[in-house]
């Protein structure tokens, strides 16, 4: 058995300046946004739950998804984009796709882009990601890769125009709270409305918190409110494009922040969901609740950041468990449906002699942001990460999940022991396997450690040198 060739690049950029050397009125960020509509032009298929009449019109629309990007530069000119989207998940391919574009027209290393997405599950099916749902025909096939072609290029197109139209403007910290989500794993879904009717507590770990970011010009107007909330975006399974609770908190947002840009990451919320659910009307309330919680926030007191960025990356290796045999894959072709076509999928691979990977490589990556820490982590992560990391590093971590690249389930090593739908399915996420190992936390965490260290350090690796301009970058390309 083969490992995938495992990258081991490390990156990391210090700014040198610590915001408590920059007085205000010497130094500041720059920062700048920009955005496009992403909903699909064409009847396309839909990403999120197999089993259903997957085909969703250009027309049926609850609102419109869209791709935003944030750009940040700190006061010695070291740069990061934040990329959200109202996507379900983006494969390694795009992810890739993205950062190549990302370094070849603006000089960014994997460090300094962060590519996430809601998770939308009423948002377009994407090449090579979940894409064993349901059957597709050549043509929805092709469909989809032109999709995603365009929606990559977009991107990419996206983070060049918001490095391109930054501007002085002040970043400051605050921090909401709402508690529609509920932990899946540990309330049964139907006895939700009741035992919230009771006022009785709900069970197990949640992550109500909703850290929030603005950005605000000179003026003091809001140009860009960035939050998160840990919960999955499932209220809705019908066929009308959305981004959920997600996409109408920030709609609420945006109408009550003229001109600012409202963008959205998912938290660890792999076993978080909106619960009661499956009604636009709840849709909107929960969206109603996410967007009071942020409002909340700016009204409090806010902590400034001062300009000072510091972006590391790295790889971890996730070892996979126990490869199916043969024998289990033929079983499961027979059986058909989306583990059959899965299992297909991996006997053909291993007909034409490649071999099944023993691990994976796992984007991790850590921002200092001022006194900020922004941990992001790739796929589909569980609460516990986020609690545990908070308690670790502090209450001036955010931990984000669905990052980069839609690897898998993550679990934490509870989860992992506890079985159930969190704990593995990696199937789903055309993995070679159906789990990981055991020790899919520690690694993790290890990488984290190494990484926090890290962007801490003011002299590690640390070399002042400011990021290149987009027009340099193109230049040395
Ligand atoms: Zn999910």
């Amino acid at each position: 058995m083969s490992t995938r060739a495992l990258p081991t690049v490390v990156f990391l950029s210090l700014s040198t300046l610590l915001s408590t050397e920059v007085p205000a009125s010497e130094a500041t960020w720059k920062a700048g946004t920009a955005r496009a509509k992403i909903t699909p032009e064409k009847p396309l298929m839909m990403a999120g739950y197999g089993g259903r009449e997957p085909v969703a019109s250009a027309a049926n629309r609850l609102h419109d998804l869209w791709v935003k990007v944030l750009a940040l530069e700190a006061a010695d000119g070291h740069r990061a984009v934040v990329v959200t989207t109202d996507l379900c998940g983006l494969a390694k391919r795009s992810y890739d796709a993205v950062c190549e574009g990302a370094r070849q027209r603006c000089g960014l290393d994997r460090s300094q882009v962060k590519l996430t997405c809601s998770h939308t599950h009423t948002g377009p099916l994407l090449r090579e990601c979940f894409e064993d749902f349901n059957p597709l025909t050549d043509e929805q096939r092709r469909d989809v890769d032109q999709y995603t072609d365009a929606l990559e290029k977009t991107i990419v197109d996206k983070i060049a125009e918001a490095l391109e139209n930054m501007t002085p403007a002040t970043l400051s910290a605050s921090e909401g709270f709402t508690d529609f989500a509920v932990n899946r794993r540990n309330n049964r879904e139907a006895d939700v409305p009741e035992i919230r009717k009771r006022g009785e507590p709900l069970q197990g770990p949640v992550d109500h918190t909703v850290p929030v970011l603005v950005v605000r010009a000179g003026d003091g107007s809001v140009r860009a409110v960035v939050f998160g909330y840990a919960c999955h975006t499932t209220t809705l399974n019908t066929l009308q494009w959305s981004g959920d609770y997600a996409g109408f908190a920030m709609l609420d947002l945006e109408k009550s922040h003229p001109g600012a840009q409202a963008m959205f990451f998912q938290g660890c919320g792999a076993d978080q969901n909106p619960l009661p659910r499956r009604s636009v009307e709840l849709c909107r309330q929960y969206g109603g609740m996410l967007a009071a919680a942020v409002e909340e926030a700016l009204r409090k007191p806010a902590t400034p950041i001062g300009p000072a960025l510091a972006t590391a990356f790295e790889y971890a290796e996730l070892k996979f468990d126990r490869h199916p045999t043969m024998a289990e894959l033929q079983e499961e072709t027979a059986r058909g449906g989306q583990k059959g076509r899965w299992a297909a999928r991996l006997i053909r691979q291993l007909e034409q002699g490649q071999p099944l990977a023993d691990s994976c490589p796992y984007p991790v990556q850590v921002w200092r942001l001022g006194e900020q820490l922004w941990i992001s982590l790739a796929g589909e992560v569980v609460v516990d990460y986020s609690l545990h990391y908070k308690a670790k590093y502090g209450a001036a971590t955010w931990v984000h999940g669905y990052s980069h690249d839609m690897v898998a389930h993550v679990p934490s090593r509870r989860v992992w022991n506890e079985g159930g739908y969190e704990a593995g399915y990696s199937d789903q996420f055309n993995q070679p396997a159906e789990r990981w190992a055991g020790d899919v936390e520690d690694r993790i965490n290890a990488a984290v450690d190494r990484l926090v260290a890290k962007v801490k350090s003011r002299l590690a690796g640390s070399d002042g040198r400011r990021s290149r301009t987009c027009q340099e970058a193109r230049r040395a390309a």
